[in-house]
């Protein structure tokens, strides 16, 4: 569902589309960045991990997580007992810059027919509860389902940027929301997906 209120926030949105590398993207409030680099060398209080339900580790951003924080990472995984899909659970971030890992599992793309859109949606949700419950003024996400899950990118981005809207509107206190573009066709569609929003105010 779309929050009307954190619409208006889209209103601050400046698009720089002439720079893809670095920081690509700060909004007015400084409050929305987006970034093309690897979300584990982030210096953020917390990074969010597109993990899988086993919460043991896998491929793509999480396996990258999981080798740059050791395995005492993999250690507080296992006591977690999972997690499930459009869920969050919270570790230590082990060696990584990054104070906290919040795990979230993304919905498997299955042509959009299986609620995938909902429980991405959620994934964003659960990460902000635990976002304002550890009082985090920080956080980088990657984008959630979008690689070996196969959710559309755009279609992804849309969901990512419009709950981070919500979220920062319901918590004065979180000062940036980060979004991890790990390679150019992630991070046009978080730049197609901001303008859009911006030219709608
Ligand atoms: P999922 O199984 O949820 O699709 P993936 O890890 O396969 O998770 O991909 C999710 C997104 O994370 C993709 O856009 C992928 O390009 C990106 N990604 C992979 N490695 C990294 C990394 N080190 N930092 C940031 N993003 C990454």
């Amino acid at each position: 569902m779309l929050c009307k209120t954190d619409l208006s926030r889209a209103a601050e949105v400046q698009l720089n589309s002439y720079n893809i590398f670095g920081v690509i993207f700060v909004n007015q409030s400084n409050r929305i960045r987006l970034v093309e680099d690897d979300i584990t060398s982030l210096d953020v209080e917390a990074i969010v991990n597109a993990a899988n339900n086993s919460l043991l580790g896998g491929g793509g951003v999480d396996g990258a997580i999981h080798r740059a924080a050791g395995p005492e990472l993999l250690a507080e995984c296992r006591t977690l007992n999972g997690c499930r899909t459009g869920e969050a659970k919270i570790t230590g971030g082990c060696k990584l810059p990054a104070r906290y890992v919040i795990h979230s599992v993304g919905p498997v793309w299955h042509g959009g027919t299986n609620n995938e859109k909902e429980l991405l949606a959620q994934c964003y949700r659960s990460c902000f509860a635990l976002v304002n419950q550890h009082d985090i003024k920080s956080v980088a996400f990657p984008a959630i389902s979008t690689g070996v899950y196969g959710f559309p990118k755009q279609a992804a981005a849309q969901i990512a940027v419009r709950e981070t809207l919500c979220a920062l509107a319901g918590n004065s206190t979180l000062e940036m929301v980060l979004f991890s573009c790990f390679n150019t066709e992630t991070c046009m569609a978080y730049q197609e997906t901001l303008a859009l929003l911006s030219s709608k105010q």
